[in-house]
């Protein structure tokens, strides 16, 4: 049979079906049109490939030609990555601007990394040793706030270095020469390709232990994240998934920031563009950018991109934790994700599974936040790395029985639970105390009591356990009036009050209040308690008027708890030797 040219048969949106391609394999990147979209593999039968494609596909039609390329979609990982904005198959998005104007033109070829541009390349191993898959051959300065450690690509084993010199270098030139057992030359370059369905190679995961700091106090405080843990965020529209994303890429101390933006709408995607590049960092004092790549859909872009973009944003985000560093990645929102899917598997005609998402987006979400994780890296240095994953879910309504929501809660361990009712009454964060958790809490147990406190779980667990009470105590309020409730009662909702108001309470764009660091949350909601716990030797007093406590001066004062110095534990001991001093004259 004599081999015909591939050619498109059908175009159905986002989704093109080929004949033709017997020589394509799955997940092939292949050129679609007259133009050359971009496009890949997802279905193969009998030659006949479905292609989803990365590009506006209007006014492409059958008839035209598609072009197998061999390569399976990948990301070109090297320095060069940091500070870059991107779309979902990685192409920068000022290279798209600048060659096809706002209105992206298409078929743009444009490569993650620029290939012009040149590095300071220092070896930090000699000709003659013996390296393998994952062993840094040496650095770059890749900005002011990270070092890139080139690493020996994966596959490579007991190779001799051959040739490794110091200097000036594109990402395309070899850096190094190495030689294998079985006498093959393989030259090194910085840049190098991973394919981005494909979590890369660990050498192990191992148990997260250590506290993701945030600064968030009901986060870290109440229901805290681990380096290399996962977590998720769903909340209605306005609830603040984006400002919890945003803050958290600004303040968490992961060391490497790589921030996936699946917009609702193009204007709040172009929000983000623009006020990204202007943050800076509150550890470094330099600019948030040289430490985080930005991998950016609006939802004018191609709904495949969006498909593809959570990959391409975790396959970077594991090639920096690969180097050795703590990374966080952030995908706001995993909803339009998972509808990026639904469009796309109803266009395959595929067996609809709830609401009409693919019966694969258990499968899918669970593969994703199983990339998450605090690991030992691969290669002989010993070097340890964690990339931690957060996903804002937007199910419609709030209503969290909703697949997306369902299928995220199943496989992720922290979940904020934003409420529309407190986002309404402007408490923020609107993260629910009652409903959210952190299963967390058993891998910290150690960390916060070495690292914050001795007697850390127990304020924790006083605060959660008032906060509770007032929830049952309001409903009795509701009922019977304030007046029915006992003075210990009473001492509950008032230190409820506080808790909510002067803790939990915090105001992301208020640069004094965005951080609190966790030793300060933790003396603020000690501080807080101790008004509960002291308060408690009033309770035999049973002709006690609640209101010689309630309208204190102390009260005031306590409301001042946040605006204490970060690291003046005096004045929270002070302030409760003064609780006690009051409390006792009463
Ligand atoms: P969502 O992404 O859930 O639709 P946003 O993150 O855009 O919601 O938040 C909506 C609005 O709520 C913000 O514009 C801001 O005014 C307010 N908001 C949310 N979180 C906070 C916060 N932590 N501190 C102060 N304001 C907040």
């Amino acid at each position: 049979m004599s081999e015909k040219n591939p050619i498109i048969v059908k175009v159905s949106g986002p989704l093109v079906v080929a004949d033709n391609m017997h020589s394509a394999k799955m997940y092939e990147v292949v050129r679609v049109g007259d133009e050359g979209l971009v496009g890949e593999v997802i279905r193969l039968e009998d030659g006949k490939a479905s292609i989803q494609v990365y590009e506006e596909t209007a006014g492409v039609g059958p008839g035209e030609p598609v072009k197998c390329t061999g390569k399976t979609l990948s990301v070109e990982l090297g320095p060069g990555l940091l500070q870059s904005i991107y779309d979902g198959v990685q192409r920068p998005l000022k290279v798209l601007e600048e060659k096809s104007g706002h209105f992206l033109a298409r078929g743009i070829d444009a490569d993650g990394l620029d290939h012009n541009k040149k590095w300071d390349f220092v070896p930090t191993v000699s000709k003659g040793d013996t390296v393998g898959e994952g062993d840094v051959l040496g650095t770059v300065q890749e900005t002011s706030l990270i070092l890139h450690k080139i690493m020996v690509p994966f596959g490579i084993k007991n190779a001799t270095v051959e040739k490794i010199e110091s200097g000036h270098h594109t990402v395309i030139e070899t850096i190094a020469t190495l030689k294998t057992e079985k006498g093959e030359t393989i030259n090194v370059e910085m840049r190098q390709y991973w394919p981005i369905r494909i979590a890369r190679k660990i050498t192990k995961k191992r148990l997260p232990d250590t506290l993701l700091k945030t600064g968030g106090r009901s986060i870290d405080m109440f229901f805290p994240l681990v380096h290399g843990g996962a977590g998720c965020i769903p909340g209605p529209f306005g609830s603040g998934k984006t400002v919890t994303q945003q803050t958290l890429a600004k303040y968490c101390d992961a060391q490497v920031i790589v921030y996936i933006g699946c917009g609702e709408r193009g204007n709040e995607m172009t929000e983000v563009l623009n006020e990204f590049p202007e943050l800076i960092d509150p550890n470094s004092g330099e600019p948030l950018m040289r430490r985080t790549v930005m991998i950016a859909n609006t939802s004018n872009m191609p709904v495949a991109a969006r498909e593809a973009s959570v990959y391409t944003g975790i396959t970077i985000a594991e090639y920096y934790r690969d180097m050795g560093y703590n990374v966080a990645l952030m995908a706001d929102s995993t909803s339009r994700w998972a509808e990026a899917m639904r469009e796309i598997s109803g266009r395959l005609e595929e067996m609809p599974g709830e609401e009409g998402y693919p019966a694969y987006l258990g499968s899918k979400t669970a593969e994703f936040y199983e990339r998450a994780g605090s690991v030992d890296c691969l290669g002989s240095d010993d070097r340890q790395g964690a990339l931690t994953v957060i996903g804002a879910v937007s199910p419609p309504g709030g209503d969290l029985s909703e697949p997306v929501s369902q299928n995220t809660l199943r496989v992720t361990k922290t979940y904020w639970g934003l409420d529309a009712q407190l986002a309404y009454q402007r408490h923020f964060p609107a993260i629910n105390w009652l409903k959210s958790y952190s299963l967390y809490v058993p891998n910290l147990d150690k960390y916060m009591r070495d690292n914050v406190a001795p007697d850390y779980w127990d304020v924790r667990s006083d605060a959660m356990g008032i906060l509770q009470e007032e929830n049952k105590l309001e409903e009795i309020v509701r009922l019977v009036g304030p007046e029915a409730l006992s003075f210990r009662e009473k001492l509950v909702l008032l230190t409820a009050k506080s808790i909510r108001e002067d803790f939990l309470y915090q105001d992301s764009f208020s640069a004094e209040d965005a951080y609190t660091m966790p030793q300060k949350q933790y003396q603020m909601l000690k501080t807080i308690i101790s008004l509960y716990k002291e308060g408690m030797v009033l309770a035999d007093r049973e002709d006690f008027d609640f209101k010689k406590i309630e309208e204190h001066p102390l009260i005031h004062k306590i409301a001042q708890v946040k605006t204490f110095s970060n690291d003046e534990t005096k004045q929270y001991e002070d302030l409760r030797a003064e609780i006690v001093q009051v409390i006792a004259a009463l």
